[in-house]
Formats: structure tokens, C-alpha cells, sequence
């Protein structure tokens, strides 16, 4: 099986570069981040109740996460219900954030994903990928930016989509979140000696892009 490992900090870039990675090599993507995000959409739903293990466990015991693709686009579903066009906004990335601490979500995550990296050959996103996830990915890497580039880009992004906020607001929201997936218990997001650290800061997308591509093809020359 071919399974590309990509992690990284909000912004680094990690997910349009995935997907022009997942198109360049015909292959599936599977976002992990996406499934913390459904979680956190049904949290929501629920009133947002207080963050607690008992509350987590109550609620943990009532859902079931379900991803699928349709036309080729992840859609994921708590429940039943198609969260996938709720998932991008800022509280829905925070409260994403601090439920993924909590190893009742992180277990639910890990069925899906196992069961996706075991019948696919794909690129995984998200932050314990090369890890935890997949220890032994066909090759990994990780990829960051600092985080004042990575917060313009996020509130460029932002901008685009018309919501209110300032570049202070999107630098402190991102050094937050930041901190709480790099300092958690378990699965933090850390970088490993065998990834490919990339850092964007002075590239374009497309020069980034590169940059991915020719190590990954390099490592799938290598497995043939
Ligand atoms: O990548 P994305 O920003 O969509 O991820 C949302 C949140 O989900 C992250 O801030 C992180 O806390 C969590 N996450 C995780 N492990 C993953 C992917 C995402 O803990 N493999």
C-alpha cells in the first residue's frame, strides 16, 4: 500500500497541497482534521455543553462518525447528518482543537482512519500522521511556515470568505492552537526524524507543491 504521511501547523499549507499531491498521483486523500471537525460540529448541536471526560463519554456513546467521499469530496457525517459544509469556521477549528485531547475522540478518529489507510492507497493529512498513525508511511512529511505568514494566509482566507476579524485575532486563535496540539497527552503534533521537514515561508503554493512532489516520487521509485 502506498500511504503518504503529511502533518503540519494550521497554515503551513498542508491541505491544498495534499490534495495537489492526491490529484498528481491519482490517488485518495483522506483529512483527518475533518473528522474532529464533524465531532465538534455535532458537539455544537448538542448546546455546547462543558468540556469534561464525563461529558465527552456521554456524548462519545451517542454518535457515530461516518466518512464518505461523494464526487470524489470527503463528506463527513455525525449521525447521519452531513456536517461537511459546517466545518470551516473559527469556533468550530478551536473547540476542534480542544476535543482532539480527549482519547474517546481520538479513538473514534483512528477506526475510521485505520480502516481508510487499509483499503486505499492515499495521502493522510492531519497532525499524528507520521507519528502515530502511520509509523511506517511511504514517506513523510511535514510542513510549516512561520506563524505570522501562516496567519495572513489564514485571515487572507478569511477576507475572502467575508468574516470579520483582525490579523492579531487569526495570530493569537493560530499560536493557541498551536500550543494545545503540540503540548497535549496524547498524539501531539511533533516532528519526526524520518519526515521531510518543508518550510514555506518564502515559497509560493506551487513552489511548495514541487517540492513535495519530487520527494514523494523520489520515494515511490525507490519502493519499486
Ligand atoms: O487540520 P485541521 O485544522 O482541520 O484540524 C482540526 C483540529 O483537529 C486540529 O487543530 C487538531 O487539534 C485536530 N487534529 C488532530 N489529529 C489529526 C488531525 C487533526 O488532533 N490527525
Amino acid at each position: 500500500m502506498l500511504n503518504i504521511a503529511i502533518d503540519g501547523y494550521m497554515g503551513s499549507g498542508k491541505t491544498s497541497i495534499s490534495k495537489k499531491l492526491a490529484e498528481a498521483l491519482h490517488i485518495k486523500l483522506l483529512d483527518t482534521g475533518a473528522i474532529f471537525r464533524g465531532i465538534a460540529c455535532a458537539w455544537l448541536d448538542l448546546g455546547n455543553p462543558e468540556i469534561s471526560e464525563e461529558n465527552i463519554h456521554t456524548f462519545m456513546q451517542k454518535i457515530h462518525v461516518a466518512i464518505k467521499f461523494i464526487d470524489n469530496h470527503q463528506h463527513v457525517f455525525v449521525n447521519h447528518k452531513d456536517y461537511t459544509s459546517q466545518l470551516r469556521t473559527e469556533q468550530v477549528s478551536q473547540l476542534a482543537s480542544k476535543l482532539s485531547a480527549f482519547s474517546e475522540t481520538r479513538t473514534q478518529y483512528e477506526q475510521i482512519a485505520r480502516k481508510f489507510v487499509k483499503e486505499n492507497d492515499c495521502i493522510v493529512e492531519g497532525r499524528d500522521i507520521g507519528s502515530s498513525l502511520l509509523p511506517n508511511a511511504t514517506v513523510k512529511l511535514f510542513l510549516d511556515a512561520t506563524p505570522e505568514t501562516r496567519a495572513k494566509r489564514r485571515w487572507l482566507q478569511l477576507q475572502e470568505k467575508g468574516e470579520q476579524t483582525t490579523l492579531e485575532e487569526v495570530l493569537k486563535d493560530l499560536q493557541e492552537r498551536d500550543y494545545r496540539d503540540s503540548h497535549r497527552e496524547i498524539a501531539p503534533l511533533k516532528i519526526m526524524p524520518d519526515s521531510y521537514y518543508i518550510d514555506s515561508t518564502n515559497l509560493t503554493e506551487e513552489q511548495a507543491f514541487s517540492a513535495c512532489l519530487q520527494i514523494v516520487l523520489q520515494h515511490i521509485k525507490q519502493e519499486q
